[in-house]
């Protein structure tokens, strides 16, 4: 993989977001895999299908690419909130590609992938629709909030200039489809649980620990009155998931990847 950004390709273009576009789809097809599947190439797609940037011929995955210079903080502006929503609840929402480079350098500087299985109804925040002045008023867009996603949907590509090994890459993204088969419902609350535990940071927790995320999850659920039952359910799928082990007596384990 080659991280500097073709700079010829963006010739033709003045204007900075343009360019920047043009140069960054440019690499992902000159240098990026599929996480997916062994094939080696992604394929764009015609412009003008809005919503899908690349296609994996292979194995059908189509993911969506979003570029910019600085860093991605926990909510990024998407697109139309309505055809999102119910793209997730249909299971035809893209993979995403969050995708970081330096401006001045032209470099990939970062580079990181969320699963679609990941995303959730919940993940999708409303923006306020665009004022009457706006051309398309009443235009209602959306924000991800990648911030609430547990790290291991965030699948570091490129991590400060520096290219993960393709075969981790494929692991991470293999991990978790498993909640391709859960409902969205069940695919959000086993996210959020999964973010939970993850903010404690430990290796090693207890029930306890997750019960002190009670009320954050209440928050993110709150037509849910039974959020302890909820998060032990949690625990048990993903224990059956290999993702965590009961050590007994309340204690739990992160399994390594
Ligand atoms: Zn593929």
């Amino acid at each position: 993989m080659i991280l500097s950004l073709n700079l010829d390709v963006a010739s033709g273009y003045k204007s900075l977001s343009q360019r920047a576009r043009v140069m960054t789809e440019a690499w992902v097809e000159e240098n990026l895999y599929c996480p997916a599947c062994p094939s080696d190439h992604l394929a764009p797609e015609r412009a003008g299908r809005k919503v899908v940037d690349f296609t994996c011929h292979d194995c059908d995955e189509q993911f969506q690419l979003k570029s910019q210079s600085h860093p991605f903080g926990p909510r990024v502006t998407n697109s139309a909130y309505e055809p999102k929503i119910k793209a997730i609840r249909s299971g035809t929402n893209p993979n995403y590609l969050f995708l970081r480079y330096d401006p001045t350098a032209y470099t990939v500087r970062d580079l990181f992938l969320v699963p679609k299985h990941f995303m959730t109804p919940s993940l999708v925040e409303r923006r306020r629709p665009l004022s009457e002045s706006a051309r398309r008023h009443g235009w209602v867009g959306s924000n991800i909030l990648i911030g609430n996603l547990p790290v291991d949907a965030r699948i570091e590509i490129v991590k400060d200039g520096r290219e993960t090994p393709k075969s981790k890459v494929r692991e991470g993204w293999s991990r978790f489809l498993f909640l391709r088969e859960q409902t969205v419902y069940s695919r959000g609350w086993l996210a959020d649980v999964l973010a939970s535990i993850r903010k404690l940071d430990k290796e090693v927790f207890s029930l306890a620990d997750v019960y002190a995320f009670e009320g954050e999850l209440s928050e993110l659920h709150p037509r849910n009155k039974h959020i302890r039952p909820k998060i032990r359910q949690q625990l048990q799928v993903l224990r059956d998931q290999g993702v965590i082990e009961f050590l007994g007596r309340g204690r739990y384990q992160i399994r390594k990847a």
